[in-house]
């Protein structure tokens, strides 16, 4: 056993009496050993779904005193059931700490422009912790309100000076839109600009050089949800580095009985090891992700998480399964690559929507071709707006992007 394994079971040992304490866990674990149980054996536990969450309550998981509790989280899913997480000080702190293990390497020099939506949503805040305990400055202009629209943003960036965005890549991207509407250039008219933090949406290789290309520096992602916090960041060589002493992550086929072999794709069971206001033992939470271990030219050793979306957003025709990443890869790699895109399912096959400022640049036919060839799915194509550039420009704030609308769910 190593360092970092011989920790990572201390710490193991700490959350499983912790957990106890939760109304959720004490009746859940109720029948299993109170202790004695190692890392190793964690597949003898049970797992905790989304379900269960919902039916034990927002207060279910709480396993601290409601005077310890610093903030409280919560995300709507598509069924309007809230996904709720507690976070102690320490908690916030440990949040901040994560991400400041990211490739953006943030210092006292820094200006960070956070555009992740301040209201019940975890990343702005996790962001901020990792900047102030960097020594960078943090500059608040929350998306998805009428405070700061997007030429405001946009000027926000000039005047001060703003050397890092962080948001969600929708965001980023129609801030490029902004810009080019407003007459700038985002690649050449920021030159204090430097990096790119992204989370909060799916974000393959091919979306990160668009963005990437988009405002002329690195981005990076990370990955993570209200209910873990964040789990893994990007290093600069594009590695997304799961935080190792924080989480356990199992990846598990779909009904979550066994591992899948190492490097494929499963669904990801996520324990939280440090967290204290809500942790979570093996949470099933849907995503479906592949783990492999790594050394990674960053220097450090581990596991490299991919994830490829949700499982409700898995689509499949016959024997191909189509993944939110995918699907993704592939309308980023048309040229040009849209500025909106969105795919509806339908019996036959796939129908993309898809939006450019340059949409002249593609023919329908050569676009069908290309995502048909690259999915080896039948698809049509509709040349279209989807983004409202008028609103874009004016003081209306953004709504949650649907990437993709299923023929069984209303999303
Ligand atoms: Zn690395």
């Amino acid at each position: 056993m190593n360092d970092i394994d011989r920790e990572r079971e201390r710490k193991f040992q700490e959350m499983y009496v912790r957990i106890l304490k939760s109304p959720l866990y004490k009746t859940k674990l109720s029948e299993h050993a109170l202790n004695s149980i190692k890392l190793s054996n964690i597949q003898t536990l049970p797992l905790t779904t989304k379900e269960d969450l919902r039916k034990a309550g927002i207060f279910g998981h709480l396993a601290v005193d409601m005077k310890e509790i610093a903030q409280y989280h919560e995300s709507t899913g598509t069924t309007g059931e809230p996904s709720a997480a507690w976070f102690t000080q320490k908690d916030l702190l440990v949040g901040g700490r994560q991400l400041k293990e990211c490739g953006v390497r943030l210092t006292s020099e820094d200006l960070v422009l956070i555009r992740f939506p301040y209201a019940m949503a975890l990343p702005a805040f996790l962001m901020q912790h990792a900047a102030w305990q960097t020594g960078a400055g943090v500059v608040p202009a929350s998306g998805r309100t009428i405070v700061t629209p997007y030429p405001r943003v946009l000027s926000l960036m000039k005047r001060l000076s703003v050397t890092v965005l962080a948001g969600l890549p929708r965001e980023i991207e129609l801030l490029a839109e902004a810009a080019r509407l407003g007459g700038s250039e985002p690649s050449k008219d920021f030159p204090a600009m430097r990096a790119i933090c992204v989370a909060g949406e799916l974000m393959g290789d091919k979306r990160r050089k668009h963005i990437e290309k988009l405002w002329n520096v690195p981005v990076f992602n990370m990955y993570g949800s209200t209910e873990t916090a964040n789990i893994a960041t990007m290093c600069e060589y594009g590695t997304m580095h799961i935080s190792e002493l924080d989480f356990f992550i199992e990846v598990l086929n779909e009904d979550g009985s066994s591992s899948v072999a190492y490097g494929e794709r499963g669904f990801a069971a996520i324990t939280t090891l440090s967290h204290q206001g809500s942790p979570l033992l093996r949470y099933f939470n849907e995503d479906i992700v592949s783990v492999e271990s790594c050394s990674c030219d960053c220097g450090r050793t581990g596991a490299n998480l991919v994830h490829y979306g949700r499982s409700k957003d898995r689509i499949r025709f016959g024997d191909i399964i189509l993944d939110v990443m995918d699907i993704q890869e592939a309308v980023y790699s048309l040229s040009p690559a849209p500025d909106a895109w969105k795919v509806i399912e339908q019996e036959e096959g796939l129908h993309f929507l898809l939006d450019s400022h340059c949409s002249r640049k593609w023919s329908e036919e050569n676009v069908r071709f290309r995502l048909s060839s690259q999915l080896q799915v039948p698809v049509s194509v509709e040349i279209t707006t989807l983004v409202d550039r008028v609103e874009l420009m004016s003081n209306v704030p953004s709504v949650k992007p649907v990437y993709i609308k299923k023929r069984s769910n209303d999303t």
